[in-house]
């Protein structure tokens, strides 16, 4: 690679490509030449509708107007994601964005909540967070800016096709140079290992000095050309195949995304502004495509719109993310099923990854190690979250959730179950998107409670702590008096713009 790039090749305009091409632009300018090759011919994945709140820095940093975000993409908004035959057929919980009670200095509230409930207070935690209770009354509006405890995190469900149309136009508009056409071939210096262009099926060559593979599941770079290798978690996560269905919309539009567990998979329902968006995340070992259809078509509770779509993936990760000049985003970098919608994160943090640790210089080795580094930690930790989700169970209907309870899982899981069972601490890892206000909620929601609370949380007398919760209560559900209906905030923000 040269000492300084001046041009950058995205290969691919799925969500992953035109999120690289807009970011790499904006922030770059005209530091380097940014071009795009996508084939109409192959198209995009088409799926991937959940958002996480970071999103919204995403869209901030690119200088995206909320309204204008919500019309062209038909986004609805995300406070949570619901549980649902989880830890135990017929029970569930919300993984809201939020925080149950408030911040207490060394002492987070869940030890004070454990106390309570363990002298008789019977409560639920998720009743002293503010994303539950707007979940459970369908209400939402921004309402940052007020006192903290009032803070309502939140993403968006949106079509991400309409999504990757919008970058587009915004990549375009900052100089993005697109080209339609099959790559037919990758070319590579004979010397350094290199790639040095692509070139389409008709003879056009594009070349470039760094390579972003944005190519989907085929990892047309990483993988076809540079042979990078790929790690297989299917011993940890069973699931292989999704099969995606559209179905129509509701009266009403949830702000949260549901996830419901079945026999043998989980089905996920995400409310868009003009369909729902469906699928079926399963085990190819235990469902055929038949059977996971009906089930899917069975429990859809409107009308689909289309015939299921079977999409077969693989649970892993490329062994490097950046080979030699080749960094893979998307779905080429790995795979890690929707459960907490986390790939189009991944994309963003790759990329934001990649701008802070941008190859110039004369060691660029160094460089890739480190982003190599962070991206495995990265991948791991969010592997590990989704795996406890199928661990904690004590489901009893089915073969699949009783293996999965009595696997092995991976070590650094396996302490922080134990750890947060025994004493209810939770070690943060700074790569780790998720902060320990998800990883209680998921921790209880599965049904792990806490052996023995901190000893800090024995400071108010039994009557202080019933009355600090009952406060806290009310004031936490303060803001829903004021709230307005989610689709009326929707309508409001987009026909105010
Ligand atoms: P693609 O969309 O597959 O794009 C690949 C691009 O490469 C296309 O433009 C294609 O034309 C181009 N290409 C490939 N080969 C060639 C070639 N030879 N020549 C020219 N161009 C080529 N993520 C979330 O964050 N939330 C979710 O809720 C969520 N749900 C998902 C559900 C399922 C079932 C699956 C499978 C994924 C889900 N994801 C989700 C992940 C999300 O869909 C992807 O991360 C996202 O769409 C990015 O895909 P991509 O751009 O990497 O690949």
């Amino acid at each position: 690679m040269e000492e300084r790039v001046k041009s950058v090749v995205v290969v691919g305009g799925g969500t992953a490509g035109w999120m690289a091409a807009a970011l790499i632009a904006k922030v770059i300018g005209k530091g380097a030449r940014v071009e795009l090759v996508e084939s109409d011919a192959i198209g995009i994945i088409g799926v991937g509708e959940a958002t996480i709140p970071p999103i919204q820095t995403l869209n901030s940093v690119l200088g995206i107007d909320e309204a204008t975000f919500l019309r062209e993409t038909k986004a609805t908004v995300k406070l949570a994601i619901r549980f649902e035959n989880w830890g135990q057929q017929g029970e569930s919980y919300y993984h809201t964005f939020g925080a149950a009670g408030r911040n207490m200095a060394f002492c987070s509230f869940h030890h004070f909540w454990t106390r309570a409930r363990q002298r008789g207070h019977e409560t639920s935690y998720w009743d002293y967070d503010l994303n539950y209770l707007c979940c459970e009354a369908g209400q939402f509006a921004p309402t940052t800016g007020n006192d903290p405890i009032w803070d309502m995190p939140y993403a968006y469900h949106f079509d991400s096709a309409l999504y990757g149309q919008f970058l587009r136009r915004l990549s375009e508009q900052m100089g993005v140079r697109r080209t339609e056409g099959m790559i037919g071939e990758v070319r590579r210096c004979a010397t350094t290992g290199d790639v040095t262009s692509v070139v389409l099926q008709d003879g056009r060559e594009i070349a470039g000095d760094l390579f972003i593979d944005c190519s989907g599941q085929r990892g047309l770079l990483i993988q076809q050309a540079l042979r990078t290798g790929y790690e297989d978690w299917d011993h940890w996560l069973p699931c292989d195949r999704a099969m995606a269905v559209p179905s129509e919309p509701f009266a009403t539009t949830a702000p949260y995304t549901r996830s419901i567990a079945h026999g043998a998979g989980w089905q996920w329902r995400i409310p868009l502004q003009h369909r729902n968006g469906n699928g079926l995340v399963y085990s190819s070992r235990h469902y055929s495509d038949d059977q996971a259809a009906q089930l899917l078509l069975g429990n859809l509770d409107s009308k689909a719109l289309d015939e299921p779509r079977v999409i077969p993936f693989r649970t892993g990760r490329a062994r490097q993310q950046w080979n030699r000049n080749v960094v893979a985003v998307g779905l080429s970098s790995g795979f890690l099923e929707p459960l907490e919608s986390t790939s189009i994160y991944l994309i963003q943090s790759a990329i934001v990854r990649l701008l802070h640790l941008f190859p110039h210089g004369p060691d660029v080795a160094a460089l890739r190690a480190e982003y190599n580094r962070q991206s495995a930690r990265e991948y791991e930790l969010i592997r590990d979250f989704i795996i406890l989700h199928y661990h904690a169970n004590r489901r009893d209907d089915s073969a699949f959730w009783r293996d999965l309870r009595e696997m092995a899982v991976p070590d650094r899981l396996a302490q922080k179950i134990e750890l947060f069972r025994a004493s209810g601490a939770l070690v943060q890892d700074q790569l780790d998107i998720f902060m320990e206000a998800s990883w209680v909620q998921v921790l209880m929601g599965q049904g792990i409670l806490l052996q023995d609370y901190h000893p800090l949380a024995n400071g108010p007398s039994d009557a202080e702590l019933r009355q600090q919760l009952s406060q806290l209560r009310q004031v936490k559900a303060q803001p829903l008096s004021q709230l307005p209906a989610h689709d009326a905030w929707l309508a409001a923000k987009m026909g105010a713009h």
